[in-house]
Parts: structure tokens; C-alpha cells; sequence
């Protein structure tokens, strides 16, 4: 079986060598950048299985480096770990809102953060496996295997997480979803993520709908559901 391709991004070297060293010596095949423009032409050139993505790098930085990711198609889907640092709580929401997956403080544990790049992909496998069934509600067609939303025939662009959430909820109209099932839903039991990203991410899903807005409902004090 070929190895799973991960790329780091980190500017600080003894960093960056322990992750490269630890990372390889799990069997992954690692490639290093220590800036955002070398990052992404090394992952033009090779879509990577994961990206993990130091936030404060010198020029183009972890967050404009997530949204440019996100942003190209080819690259969207690529599951992305942030590193940052204790200060940098705002950038974790900005970050999981444009579509990163997961989060590492540093200091980290190097088992800790090893055990969390194995889940991460363990779950995108699954993911990958659920998201074959389409979805059509009235002009609405949500289909995850293609990464496609489409209303009225317009696609709409959305990101990996809101994807996810919309199709958990479309699944089963008028069923209410609490937000820790949603979270449960799109990245797994295993993490451990605040309310308030799901309701960052129900906030951008909503605008990308537009005039379907009204198909996710806020169940007050209790989550969100489809509408029936
Ligand atoms: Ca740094």
C-alpha cells in the first residue's frame, strides 16, 4: 500500500524536524515547507493526504494559507491540522470557520498530536465512504461524494465542515441535532470542539444558502434541524 503523503508547514526548524522525524517513523511519507508559498506549490504538485499547518509563519501566513487551500477545489477536501500557539484562540475559530479540521496547541505531546493525525485520516476514510449518497430536497441537491451543493442547478461553493453539516441534518428532516452530535457528525467522537464552531459554521452555511437560509432551523437551547 502506497504511503499516506503528509506535508508540514513550520518555519521554526527544531519543530518542524520533530514532527518530519516522528511523522516518518509512523510510516507517512513527510514533506516540509517552512513558508505558505513554498506550501503551496509543494501541494499543487502533490495533493497530500494531510496538511498540518503552523498559524504564525513569516509572509503568507496559516490562516491565508487554510483559505487559499479551501478555496481551490483540488485542494479543498485536503484535511488540514492547525499547530498554534496558546495566545492564538481567535485565529483556532477563524481557522475552523474557513474549513481546517482539527487543532494542536503547542506545547503538544508529539503522541498526543501522532494519535490526532491518525484519527483525523481515519476519519476522512469513513467520511469518504458516507458521502456517497445524494441528497435531494425540493431544488436543494447535496451531494458529499463530489462535494457538491447545488440549488436550483447552481452549485454552491461550501467548505468541508459545512458540507458535512448540512448533510447530517438534511438526512433526517425535522429531527433536531444537538451541537455536539453535529460535531460528533463531522469530525468524529474523539474531538473536543466548542458550541460556538458549530455556530460559526451554521452562520456561513446559511449565508452560502442564501434564499434556502430557512431549510436549517435553531432549535433554541438545543441545536439546529432540517427543515421538513
Ligand atoms: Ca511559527
Amino acid at each position: 500500500m502506497a504511503r499516506e503523503h503528509i506535508v508540514i508547514v513550520e518555519d521554526e526548524e527544531d519543530i518542524l524536524e520533530l514532527l518530519r522525524y516522528h511523522l516518518a517513523r509512523e510510516g507517512y511519507s513527510v514533506t516540509t515547507a517552512a513558508n505558505g508559498e513554498q506550501a503551496l506549490k509543494i501541494i499543487a504538485q502533490k495533493i497530500p493526504a494531510l496538511a498540518l499547518l503552523d498559524l504564525m509563519l513569516p509572509g503568507l501566513n496559516g490562516l491565508e494559507l487554510c483559505r487559499s487551500l479551501k478555496k481551490d477545489p483540488r485542494t479543498a477536501a485536503i484535511p488540514i491540522m492547525m499547530v498554534t500557539a496558546k495566545n492564538e484562540e481567535s485565529d483556532v475559530v477563524i481557522g475552523l470557520e474557513l474549513g481546517a479540521d482539527d487543532y494542536i496547541m503547542k506545547p503538544f505531546s508529539i503522541k498526543v498530536l501522532v494519535a490526532r493525525v491518525h484519527a483525523l485520516l481515519r476519519r476522512r476514510k469513513q467520511a469518504v465512504v458516507e458521502m456517497d449518497d445524494t441528497i435531494r430536497i425540493h431544488d436543494l441537491v447535496i451531494n458529499p461524494g463530489r462535494h457538491e451543493v447545488l440549488i436550483k442547478g447552481k452549485p454552491v461553493e461550501m467548505t468541508f465542515s459545512e458540507l458535512r453539516i448540512i448533510h447530517v441534518l438534511a438526512r433526517r428532516p425535522g429531527w433536531v441535532m444537538t451541537r455536539e452530535q453535529i460535531v460528533d457528525a463531522v469530525r468524529g467522537e474523539d474531538y473536543a470542539v466548542t458550541d460556538r464552531a458549530v455556530d460559526v459554521q451554521i452562520v456561513g452555511l446559511r449565508k452560502k444558502l442564501g434564499s434556502r437560509a430557512e431549510y436549517i432551523e435553531t432549535v433554541r437551547g438545543v441545536g439546529y434541524r432540517f427543515k421538513e
